[in-house]
């Protein structure tokens, strides 16, 4: 595909970064290899907005992936940050900061009794599993195709996010005796989990699933599945993991446990609870939590956790996080779903605006999406078409047809009406293209 637009000063740093950085990126889906062309550099974020290396301002639809809840450099996320920093950068001993961020986890999130602070979503869930394994004294996982939960090794089968990106069925390096304690099933199948459960009587530890699944596109849990694997854990000694590193904090106060009310065993967090800084977490049960170290046997440390500077960002952010601040989200959240749904819809796209809460994508397909299968039957290369004519637009989307877009208390009308503007003109180059 030919783009009839150039980023120079992007360009040049990539090709620089892709001498001394494998790919040239940190993470792999910034690199653009599902829809081709130049990775977009950025230099500055200020609400709604990101400027790249070569001074063009995009809309941002993507939000850092999530944490950016309040748009980029709020002044009282960037005032709390300055404050920390001016006192020191990290002292390797407890603070208050840590404590004041747990005890606001705590109180927005009923099943979160106890919690640890880490640095990444990845390491909430390698820890969270480590410790489920350790209470119950059994070795197998089970997770959903599609469902991401960082780059943990016995998580890297069927995982969605960059793996469904790039089509990976799988990834070098994690070994046959970790992929095999780790059972994939389906996502959305109840009776799967319950024939899991009877294949391998007395050996799961745990189920670990998204508590909205959105690293496949954004997929919602059928009507009833949370609460049957809930109870199919209960009844089998198994304990029942949440991960909402994205939809916690975000889908709502207290996230998607505030929307479904399925009270988990163990959950993890990341993203928005850290203010753009890394800062994640994972907690439940006192029982459960009782087992980590230095409280019980259960090892898990970190030169980093609960850093002042992260815990700051993290708990100014979830302090401005109130009513009204949701109703906010899920306003422009509904309006860019219908605005986005009415273009393709005028261009004859064949599409499915699928939502959970305020987090939303768009599949290239009539067709229902309930699990990673049905994600991967749309038209991809309609994706592709409509991503860079938004992104030469002036619209940033997030560079993949399987991940979740995000908004902000910051998409005014303005930045509404910008996207409206750019949503014709792509969903033509939607029709219009070709496998
Ligand atoms: N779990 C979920 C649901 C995620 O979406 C992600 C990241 O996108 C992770 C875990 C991993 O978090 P991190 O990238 O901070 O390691």
């Amino acid at each position: 595909m030919a783009y009839s637009y150039e980023a120079p000063v992007s360009q040049s740093l990539f090709d620089r970064a892709s001498v001394v950085t494998p790919g040239g990126v940190n993470s792999p889906v910034r690199a653009f290899r599902a829809v081709g062309g130049t990775p977009r550099f950025m230099v500055s974020g200020t609400g709604p907005y990101l400027t790249d290396a070569d001074g063009r301002e995009y809309v941002d639809l993507v939000c850092s992936w999530g944490p950016m809840i309040l748009g980029h450099s709020h002044p009282e996320v960037i005032a709390a940050v300055q404050d920390a920093v001016s006192r020191g950068t990290s002292f390797g001993t407890p603070g208050e900061g840590e404590v004041a961020l747990a005890e606001e986890i705590v109180a927005r999130i009923e099943p979160v009794e106890q919690v640890r602070l880490v640095s990444s979503g990845t390491e909430a869930t390698m820890s969270a599993i480590r410790l489920a394994r350790g209470f119950t004294g059994r070795a197998k996982v089970v997770k959903f195709a599609g469902c991401y939960h960082g780059h943990v090794d016995a998580l890297l089968a069927a995982a969605g996010s960059g793996v469904a990106t790039f089509g990976l069925p799988d990834t070098p390096g994690v070994t046959g005796a970790t992929a095999g304690d780790t059972v994939v099933l389906p996502y959305n199948d109840l009776d799967a989990v319950r024939a899991a459960f009877a294949a391998h009587p007395g050996e799961i530890a745990c189920v670990i699933t998204e508590a909205s699944p959105g690293n496949m596109g954004v997929v919602p849990p059928a009507e009833g599945f949370n609460a049957g694997l809930k109870e199919l854990c209960a009844a089998n000694g198994a304990l029942y993991i949440s991960d909402e590193v994205m939809t916690g904090f975000r889908t709502s106060k207290a996230g998607w446990y505030g929307v479904d009310g399925v009270r988990p065993d163990l959950m993890t967090f990341g993203k928005v609870m850290g203010g753009g800084f890394p800062a994640a977490a994972f907690g439940g049960r006192g029982d459960v939590m009782a087992h980590l170290a230095p409280a019980g046997p259960v090892y898990q440390a970190g030169t980093l956790s609960g850093n002042p500077i992260a815990t700051a960002a993290g708990l100014a952010q979830l302090r401005l996080l109130d009513d009204a601040a949701y109703a906010k989200i899920d306003a422009v959240s509904a309006e860019l779903r219908s605005l986005v749904g009415d273009a393709l819809g005028k261009e004859g796209v064949a599409h499915t605006v699928s939502a959970a809460s305020n987090m939303f994508s768009v599949f290239f397909t009539d067709q229902p999406v309930r699990d990673y299968e049905d994600a991967k039957k749309q038209d991809v290369f309609r994706f592709t078409a409509f991503f860079h004519s938004m992104l030469e637009q002036g619209v940033y989307l997030p560079p993949s047809a399987f991940e979740s877009w995000f908004v902000s208390t910051a998409h005014d009308e303005r930045a509404v009406e910008r996207i409206a503007a750019a949503l014709p003109a792509a969903a033509r180059a939607a029709s219009e293209a070709t496998a």
